[in-house]
């Protein structure tokens, strides 16, 4: 089998809630790159490349990025999937955005030239339904404790609180939330760096009451020191994000027993492959992992799903849904049922393209052609 074509495809996804925001950004439009990889016999694979900026990843450099790459992928075996993965990592450092969205296509035509679902071709299933995680975006406290009742109506059991450094404010948050929710549901909070380490342990002291079980990436990503200073002072265990934004940086957390906990995602760590590898760090250092937001179409869910049903050190819930919060999704194939999120049987990871996916492409080629 031979790699025959690569196309480039706009996937941006306009947020439903256009003021949703964390610490570092209020992104109005999610944006990214589908990669369409078709090989010789007909069969496609898909993989998004996801433009997070606060992780290094613009539009811009990942669509150049992925251009680039495509050039090394025709003629390739899409079976070589360790053999491509290495020359784009010769060619390039970094850009693991890119990288992980033409390992996901990889696997996934690997897979549906197969006939066999993602999963066995990364060890099989051990679970096939996974709780999912939803997140509030930052507001006052009353209107998050009003958009958590939303979410626990709707079937979520889990929630992540976004929080953003002001610690009285974040502290009057989650009170609000809790109060609202009730005690059965289990909360996480996420500051997306936004605190020194002191305001951090305090912060930690103050909702530690509440039942908050996790709190996500207090400091700046590369304060190994002063997360780890969190991690041994604060009274809820503390988890590495935009820390661990390698498979080298997980190791490093975990060598280091700088966090208690990390979350895994599959476009920061450049693609399954990776994400796997990261978690098998985590399970030696006997360090908990759990897969974070994966924000774009339901098709980075789908794929990421594999990985996370297959693992056998998964902790906590993972954060499935963030799907439902975009718009104009041009993929399909999965979906949030009672707060869970269920691993389907299909060839590949079960996503597909949209009946009607081409005509909003061809709309937002246009638009990006008019710049
Ligand atoms: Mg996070």
């Amino acid at each position: 089998m031979k790699i025959e074509k690569v196309d480039v495809l706009p996937c941006h996804m306009p947020q439903s809630d256009p003021k949703w925001r964390f610490s570092i950004h209020a992104n109005r439009i999610s944006k990214g790159w589908l990669v369409e990889i078709t090989a010789d016999d007909g069969t496609v694979g898909y993989g998004y490349a996801s433009a997070t900026r606060h992780m290094g990843a613009n539009s811009e450099g990942l669509k150049g990025t992925l251009d680039d790459f495509a050039r090394l992928l025709v003629g390739r075996d899409p079976f070589d999937i360790e053999d491509i993965l290495a020359t784009l990592d010769h060619h390039l450092k970094g850009m693991n955005q890119a990288k992980a969205a033409i390992d996901c296509a990889l696997y996934e035509i690997v897979s549906r030239s197969l006939r066999i679902p993602l999963y066995k071709m990364i060890g099989g299933k051990r679970r096939t339904e996974l709780p999912v995680m939803r997140v509030l975006s930052l507001k006052k406290p009353a209107e998050m404790a009003m958009m958590g009742r939303k979410l626990v109506d709707a079937g979520y059991k889990h929630i992540k609180i976004k929080v953003d450094g002001r610690w009285a404010l974040d502290a009057a948050r989650v009170k609000a939330i809790r109060e609202e929710v009730g005690s059965d549901i289990r909360l996480i909070i996420d500051a997306n760096q936004a605190y020194k380490p002191k305001d951090a342990i305090l912060l930690a002291t103050k909702v530690v009451d509440y039942g908050v079980e996790i709190f996500e990436q207090p400091c700046k990503s590369d304060d190994y020191a002063g997360l780890k200073l969190v991690t041994q002072n604060s009274p809820i265990p503390t988890e590495a994000d935009e820390s661990a934004g390698s498979v080298h940086e997980v190791m490093q957390l975990v060598t280091n027993r700088i966090v208690d906990m990390v979350s895994l995602k599959v476009p920061k760590l450049g693609g399954l492959r990776n994400t796997i590898a990261a978690a098998r760090i985590c399970e030696a250092g006997d360090i908990p992992c759990r897969l974070g937001a994966h924000v774009g179409p339901r098709l980075l869910t789908a794929q990421a799903m594999h990985v996370a049903a297959s693992l056998p050190n998964l902790s906590f819930a993972c954060e499935f849904g963030e799907f439902v919060r975009l718009q104009n999704d041009i993929t399909e194939g999965v979906e949030n049922v009672d707060g869970f999120v269920r691993v389907t049987t299909e060839p590949g990871s079960g996503a597909r393209l949209r009946a009607d996916a081409q005509i909003q492409i061809e709309e937002a080629e246009k638009t990006e052609a008019a710049g």
